[in-house]
């Protein structure tokens, strides 16, 4: 079978060989397995529905929302000589009942329709008379609502299956991985979640890093005149910070384009056009640029804050090295960038998705977090197996040490659970700092502030350790009103001695020396404190104890 998919392949669209998952696809199709097909945008995905169309007896079903593409879609199909055609909304009434004639009369390998056809009954009807082997839904993420792009009219695609008495295979297609969005497909299409296939999203040419705690400006500037002669774009979250830096980078000698809706058409046109011929080198954009722009020679793209969740900002670092060139996507970070995010989701959103959004946006700070391999953390969360270390990216290449940071963690994590585990970072880093300010003391924790079980190091570094376990997943977050953190199974598993944390760099947690004036303080204040508590000051707890303070997390 596949030996003949293959000499399709080269007979009707001139290419030798399969990529990554194509021949596993058709392989379910063939066999009458539905299936769900997740790639990135480019990655091939039509091929899997078109070879197997070429090869069943009987008319393949597209279902496609993207109207203004099919008719080219068609048109490509045709020219390839394959006979295809395409029923939606820009057709009359005439052509539509002289096309469903000629599909009924077989003349078609394939037939691409708008979603919206499926609400009519005359038309599925008229279906009733056409062998459809297969039923390849396009952009199936449309399906869904935690998708980018729910569609109500994707719902209708079940009525299908009443139509035909000989069910047809049903193949899913998607750039979308998320987990909610591939269980969401598979459920509402009835596809066995086994049968999903996975692949393409590790870019063998793109190293990817993330900068943070310096000043950005100044980074951009350098970064900027050591890659002088290299195109690259930049994208900031608001249209205002699309506009200083702009400023910034003219006045500093660096031919800059700018784009934001914000701008007036005319000018946003001229500006593309000088990034495209170019002429101006650098191109700083809010997420409104980028589709359907096709320059292959950006050798960068940097975030100058993070972008909302992993899929936009995988979308806009791969228009990086188009032309499969090294190129680099860096993320500058820094913690109120978090906020302005989470601002910008709780401005523009329907309350419903607001706590699908928070968590999303966690994936993007974890992402900045993390000290694994960067490519492998992405391909992982769009759902790919057995990644492999990437070798190039900002993780793979930091020589600096591995510190063991499990005492400071067990802190940290025994601090939470004291907490009732219903509190945020912040102030949870307050405690811990030993703080006593209104909060502090408002909440009751006066006490166990006293212990500032970590007195020495700032805010901004235990901070900054907390989200390197939330990044490791030792702490997790509930995203409510007020995101709280609590203790994961992980986290446990190192609050009972059982597992190592290591971090690279600078020990995040400055150790107080033993001679340090403030040591012998801070022991005698924490054993007066523990004696008249009656309890251990910090830090390991034996099992029962454990469960006991764990189960006392409110449960939501
Ligand atoms: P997707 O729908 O996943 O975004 P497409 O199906 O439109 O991607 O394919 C993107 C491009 O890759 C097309 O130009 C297509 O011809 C090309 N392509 C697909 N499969 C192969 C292959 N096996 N070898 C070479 N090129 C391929
Ligand atoms: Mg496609
Ligand atoms: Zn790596």
């Amino acid at each position: 079978m596949l030996d003949k998919a293959r000499q399709l392949l080269q007979t009707y669209f001139g290419y030798d060989s399969f990529r990554e998952g194509q021949e596993t696809v058709i392989n379910y199709v063939l066999d009458e397995n539905s299936s769900l097909c997740v790639m990135p945008t480019g990655g091939g995905k039509s091929l899997c529905y078109q070879i197997p169309a070429l090869m069943l007896e009987g008319t393949t079903i597209v279902i496609s929302p993207l109207i203004s593409l099919m008719k080219d879609q068609v048109d490509t199909l045709i020219q390839a000589g394959i006979p295809a055609t395409f029923i939606n909304s820009t057709l009359t009434a005439e052509e539509v009942r002289e096309t469903m004639e000629e599909v009924q009369n077989g003349q078609y390998r394939l037939l691409y329709i708008a979603p919206e056809r499926l609400e009519s009954p005359t038309f599925l009807n008229q279906l009733k008379k056409v062998k459809v082997p297969l039923i390849a839904v396009d952009e199936a993420h449309c399906i869904s609502q935690w998708g980018h792009d729910f569609r109500p009219s994707y719902r209708a695609i079940h009525r299908l299956k009443e139509v035909f008495k000989e069910h047809p295979t049903v193949l899913a297609l998607t750039a979308t991985a998320t987990p909610a969005v591939r269980e969401d497909i598979c459920r509402l299409l009835q596809i066995q979640e086994d049968n999903t296939v996975i692949t393409g999203f590790a870019r063998s040419n793109l190293a990817f890093s993330v900068v943070l705690g310096q000043d950005k400006n100044k980074f951009l500037k350098e970064f900027i005149k050591k890659n002088t002669n290299e195109v690259g774009i930049i994208y900031a979250a608001t249209r205002k910070a699309v506009d200083l830096l702009y400023d910034l980078l003219n006045k500093a000698g660096i031919q800059t384009a700018k784009y934001h809706a914000g701008l007036p058409e005319a000018f946003r046109n001229k500006e593309q056009e000088r990034f495209l011929t170019d002429e101006a080198r650098v191109m700083v954009a809010t997420n409104a640029f980028g589709m359907g722009i096709d320059k292959s020679n950006v050798r960068y793209v940097i975030h100058y804050q993070l972008p909302k969740n992993m899929e936009s900002y995988y979308q806009e670092a791969g228009r990086a090295g188009r032309d499969g060139l090294p190129s680099e996507c860096i993320v500058l970070y820094a913690s109120q960038d978090v906020q302005t995010q989470r601002f910008l989701i709780d401005q523009a959103l329907d309350r419903e998705r607001i706590p699908q959004e928070l968590e999303k946006l966690q994936g993007m700070v974890d992402y900045c977090h993390t000290e694994n391999c960067l490519q492998q953390f992405v391909v992982t969360y769009f759902g790919e197996q057995n990644a492999t270390k990437c070798g190039r990216c900002g993780n793979c290449t930091d020589s600096r040490e591995v510190q063991n940071v499990t005492k400071e963690v067990q802190m940290v994590l025994s601090c939470v659970v004291r907490m009732g585990q219903r509190f945020g970072k912040t102030i949870t880093a307050q405690v811990l700092t030993g703080s006593q300010n209104k909060k502090v003391v408002d909440f009751g924790f006066t006490k166990l502030s006293t212990y500032g079980i970590l007195k020495g190091k700032s805010l901004k570094e235990v901070s900054g350790l907390m989200e390197f376990m939330i990044a490791e997943g030792l702490l997790s977050v509930d995203h409510g009103s007020l995101p709280t953190i609590y203790v994961s199974d992980a986290g446990k598993e190192v609050l009972l001695g059982n597992r190592l944390v290591e971090r690279k760099g600078v020990a995040v947690t400055k150790q107080i020396a033993n001679n340090d004036p403030l040591f012998e303080k801070l022991r005698i204040l924490r054993k007066k404190i523990a004696d008249e508590a009656g309890v251990p000051p910090f830090v390991i707890f034996s099992d029962k104890t454990l469960q006991h303070m764990c189960a006392e997390r409110p449960q939501t």
